[in-house]
This record gives structure tokens, C-alpha cells and sequence, in this order.
């Protein structure tokens, strides 16, 4: 096992893999920008380094001000947490050249998995089942309208190097296609540097359903269910539950037992999601995200197992720690994403927290680098908690939640709190008949 980590991020996140480093007698070195001096992850380390000035790029982007900061603490693997390096296959490489180990899978898979045509063709051919689309890169209007005339309107165009909800265009018709091609490839080549675009069908009403899988180096690949990660405005998701409403057991273990049969045939290992949209019955693989993701801790509180302590096992060469008939889900849970925005208009609201409260009591869990007198830097996500609940079952599930979103105090910043208690009052939420364009369609509109 390793003796010392550093953790190659920032905020709620920083502190969750603290705290599984603290469980494992591991010691932590955190990293920060100047404008994360006064931050919770740094005062929890055992020791810090600062990399750089407030920019990502400058700090938590900077692989040369990592290496570094490995070197001179002495830190022999890194977490990368998700977001910033998380998805960079040379970061993993470089880091592989200077003999620290990085806590998740192999470049390679990375390579793969973020390149999201050559990830959906790797699925495909691995026997996942994939959305109706084109079979690869669509390099102009012409090729695109035949594309489109097969596989009929409407249809969404996306960058194969996209991420974060971002260089994602739906078109409605024929009309629209020649100038939505030309702004997909313009703005893909402007976020992400790449103009490569593809086109897929876009469903109408799915649900956004993703399975939790580990793996370790030697062949073991175990799932861990669903999360229903439908609730979501413009492509970003807000609320996170696990079981899914509409998945029963046997769909579970159908979709589970796939995607790890897939992912072992390419010898995948470390903890990864895969993604789907779910319609009239139907799986249709979406991407693979090969990292933690933020909702991982519902899936944590129903399996009561640790998938930051196990990634870390892992990335140590050791087995995986339990069987797939080990793995029981009880109950259910449910993750709000507190963001620093309005809640009405979800604008960025960065600032000094006067104070913060969180809520607590039995099957309330708040993960956050928050604290009373904080200041929010504008640099960054504005996520700055997440609340996550637990209930034997989906009813007493909402009703904590909803008594722990009373309890939640932040004051100085506008968060959006307010917007979940709407949410709980809304019949469909109850019903959990929600679908990816409900807040869009329906919350935005009342
Ligand atoms: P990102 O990597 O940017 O998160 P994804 O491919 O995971 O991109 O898609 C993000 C969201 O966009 C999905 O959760 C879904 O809401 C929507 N989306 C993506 N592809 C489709 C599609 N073919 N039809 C309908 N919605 C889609």
C-alpha cells in the first residue's frame, strides 16, 4: 500500500479523498492555487504545495507544478479526482515516466474513452448497444444529410473530444442542418480544440441511467448498479438517485453484467461509468466516463462500499476486495448538487460565505469543502457541496431530504437550495417520472 498520495484537486472532491487516505493510515499532500491559500483540502493535508496563480490552467492544469510538487513531498501515486486531470492520458503518462503511480486506469483506456467515437465504436464492438448514428466522423453537410435523411430527424450533432455537457447541437430539420454543422465543428474547435463532430438520433424522452463498475489489474471487474442521473438542465446534472425507478433486478443485472463483460474484454481496471440513455426499454450506450464521477457517493450508500478506499487498493496492485455476489444495494439515496448560482436563473454567485451550516442527523451526508467565512473563488465549478441522503426506501428517502434541505444553512452566497425544495414538491419527482428535458420543459416554465 502506499505510504503518501497527493491529491491533484480542489474542493469537495480534495476532501472526500482525504478522507479515505485518513481511513487507509495513508499520508495526503494536497495541492492550491493562490486563490485556494485558505481552502479546506489544504488545511486537512498533512502537508501542501502550492502550484500555481488562480487560473486552472496555470495550477491544477499544470502537470510540470505537479510532478514537482510529487517530487519534493516525496508522494509515490497521485488522485486525480474528477474534471481538471483527471481524463489526461499524458498527464498519466508523464507522471508513469517519473515513476508515481496515478490512481486510475491505464492511458490507453483513457485514450479510448475520450475519444468519443473511437469509445462508441470500442463499445459497439464489444457488444454494448450503441444510438443509431453515424459510424464516425461526419466531415460535411452533404455526408450529414444522408446520415440524417437514414436515420431520420431529429438528430444531435456532438464533438467526439466533448465533455461537461458542452459541444452538443440538436437539429430539428432538414433546413437547419448546413449552418448547425458549420456552429457544431466552429464551437468544438474553439472548447476543445478539435472540430471532429458526429452525429447520433436524439431521443425525446429518455432517462439518463449509468452503471458503476471497478476493476482491478488482474481480470476481477465488479458493477455496482445504476444511478438515474436524469434531473439535469442544459446537458449538466443537478439531482443523482439510485436504485433508478424505472430499473428492476433483472434489468439491473442484464445492463450490470454487459457493461462489465465489455469493459473486461478490454482488460479495462481502476473505477469507471458508463453511460446510457434509457428509452421504451431500450439501452443505448452514451460514453464512458473513465474517472470517479461526482454521484458516486449515492451508489457508496446503498452498497456500503468505498469506491475511493478500492480505487486506491487498486492502483496498489491489490485485488478487488469483494465478489459481485458480495454486492447487495439496500435502500435508496439521493445526491443534491449545492451550486454557488441563483437558484431561479442558475448564474454564477461566487463570494464570502458568512455562514454555513450543513444538516446532519441519521442518513444525511454532506460532502464539502465549505465552511463559515470562506470565500467562493470565481475561478472554478460552482459546485460547493453535495448533499447526499439515504432511506430504506425512495419515500423516506425525499422526506430526509427534504428535512435536510431545511436544515441547510449558507448565507452570503445565493445557492440552489430553494431549487430543490421546488423539486420536491412537483408530482413527477414524486412519481420519479422525470425525463432529461423535464427541468428544461417543465421547471423552467412554472
Ligand atoms: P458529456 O460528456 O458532455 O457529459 P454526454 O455524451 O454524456 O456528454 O451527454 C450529456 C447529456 O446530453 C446526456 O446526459 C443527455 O442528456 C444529452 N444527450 C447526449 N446524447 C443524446 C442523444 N443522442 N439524444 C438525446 N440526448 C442526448
Amino acid at each position: 500500500m502506499f505510504e503518501k498520495i497527493l491529491i491533484a484537486n480542489r474542493g469537495e472532491i480534495a476532501v472526500r479523498i482525504l478522507r479515505a487516505c485518513k481511513d487507509l493510515g495513508i499520508q495526503t499532500v494536497s495541492v492550491y492555487s493562490t486563490a485556494d491559500k485558505d481552502a479546506m483540502h489544504v488545511k486537512m493535508a498533512d502537508e501542501s504545495v502550492c502550484i500555481g496563480p488562480p487560473q486552472s490552467k496555470e495550477s491544477y492544469l499544470n502537470i510540470p507544478s505537479i510532478i514537482a510538487a510529487c517530487e519534493v513531498s516525496g508522494a509515490e501515486a497521485v488522485h486525480p479526482g474528477y474534471g481538471f486531470l483527471s481524463e489526461n492520458a499524458s498527464f498519466v503518462e508523464k507522471l508513469n515516466a517519473h515513476n508515481i503511480n496515478f490512481i486510475g486506469p491505464k492511458s490507453d483506456h483513457i485514450k479510448t474513452m475520450g475519444d468519443k467515437i473511437l469509445a462508441k465504436k470500442t463499445a459497439e464492438k464489444y457488444g454494448l448497444p450503441v444510438i443509431p448514428g453515424s459510424n464516425g466522423e461526419v466531415k460535411d453537410f452533404k455526408d450529414a444529410r444522408s446520415i440524417a435523411r437514414d436515420i431520420g430527424y431529429p438528430i444531435i450533432i456532438k464533438a467526439s473530444a466533448g465533455g461537461g455537457g458542452r459541444g452538443m447541437v440538436v437539429v430539428r430539420n432538414e433546413k437547419e442542418l448546413e449552418e448547425s454543422i458549420k456552429r457544431a465543428k466552429s464551437e468544438a474547435d474553439k472548447s476543445f480544440d478539435n472540430d471532429t463532430v458526429y452525429i447520433e438520433k436524439y431521443l425525446q424522452n429518455p432517462k439518463h441511467i449509468e452503471v458503476q463498475i471497478i476493476g482491478d489489474n488482474y481480470g476481477n471487474m465488479i458493477h455496482l448498479g445504476e444511478r438515474d442521473c436524469s434531473m439535469q438542465r442544459r446537458n449538466q446534472k443537478l439531482l443523482e438517485e439510485t436504485p433508478s425507478k424505472i430499473i428492476n433486478e433483472k434489468t439491473r443485472d442484464y445492463i450490470g453484467n454487459l457493461t462489465v463483460d465489455a469493459l473486461k474484454k478490454i482488460k479495462y481496471s481502476g473505477a469507471g461509468t458508463v453511460e446510457y440513455l434509457f428509452e421504451n426499454n431500450e439501452f443505448y450506450f452514451m460514453e464512458m466516463n473513465t474517472r470517479l464521477q461526482v454521484e458516486h457517493p449515492v451508489t457508496e450508500e446503498i452498497t456500503n462500499f468505498d469506491l475511493v478506499k478500492e480505487q486506491i487498493r487498486i492502483a496498489s496492485n491489490s485485488k478487488l476486495s469483494k465478489n459481485q455476489d458480495d454486492i447487495n444495494f439496500y435502500g435508496h439515496s439521493i445526491e443534491c448538487r449545492v451550486n454557488a448560482e441563483d437558484p431561479e436563473s442558475f448564474m454564477p454567485s461566487p463570494g464570502k460565505v458568512i455562514n454555513f451550516h450543513a444538516p446532519g442527523g441519521p442518513g444525511v451526508r454532506v460532502d464539502s469543502g465549505c465552511y463559515s467565512g470562506i470565500t467562493i473563488p470565481p475561478y472554478y465549478d460552482s459546485m460547493i457541496a453535495k448533499l447526499i441522503v439515504y432511506g430504506e426506501n425512495r419515500e423516506s428517502c425525499i422526506a430526509r431530504l427534504e428535512r435536510a434541505l431545511e436544515e441547510f444553512v449558507v448565507e452570503g452566497i445565493k445557492t440552489t437550495i430553494p431549487f430543490y425544495q421546488k423539486i420536491l414538491k412537483e408530482e413527477s419527482f414524486l412519481n420519479g417520472n422525470y425525463d432529461i428535458h423535464w427541468v428544461e420543459n417543465y421547471m423552467e416554465n412554472i
